[in-house]
């Protein structure tokens, strides 16, 4: 199915803006400017606004089934540990768990990481999501906040 960032590029269209984003900001009575090129990348990820939820549902359907098929795939002697079997967690959800903060506390794990993190490109996708604060997008993104 051509994109619109295609039929925009061959002269088809008069604006690459994605179409599932602009009608889904029109259902919610949301401004339209802004929109990102309607691209198979586009759609095909979280930042599309309306393909997030079936995208997102597709990539917990699929975590799951490689999670559990390596679970059942572990060797008895596995030193292995599957410690969210039960659901996808982040490092937020798995350092509220006692097992994890026994390892470190939480404040000592972000010293960590702000020490061995290797700067990562921003996606602009993801700005509005994990920028709640000035310089606070890679630890908010980590923490999954
Ligand atoms: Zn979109």
């Amino acid at each position: 199915m051509p994109t619109a960032s295609f039929l925009t590029k061959i002269g088809k269209m008069q604006s690459a803006g994605c179409r599932l984003c602009r009608i889904t900001r029109e259902s919610r009575g949301e401004s339209t400017d802004g929109l990102a090129d309607e691209t198979h990348g586009h759609i095909n990820s979280a930042g599309c606004e309306g393909l997030a939820t079936t995208v997102t549902a597709a990539h917990h359907s699929i975590w799951r089934h490689l999670y559990d098929s390596m679970h059942a795939a572990q060797k008895p002697k596995s030193k292995l540990k599957f410690v969210t079997l039960d659901k996808e967690s982040n490092m937020n959800t798995l350092w509220r768990r006692e097992e994890f903060l026994r390892i470190c506390s939480k404040e000592d794990l972000k010293d960590i990481l702000v020490e061995v993190t290797i700067p990562v490109k921003k996606i602009e996708s993801q700005e509005a999501r994990y920028n709640l604060y000035p310089g606070s997008f890679f630890v908010n993104r980590f923490w999954g906040r």
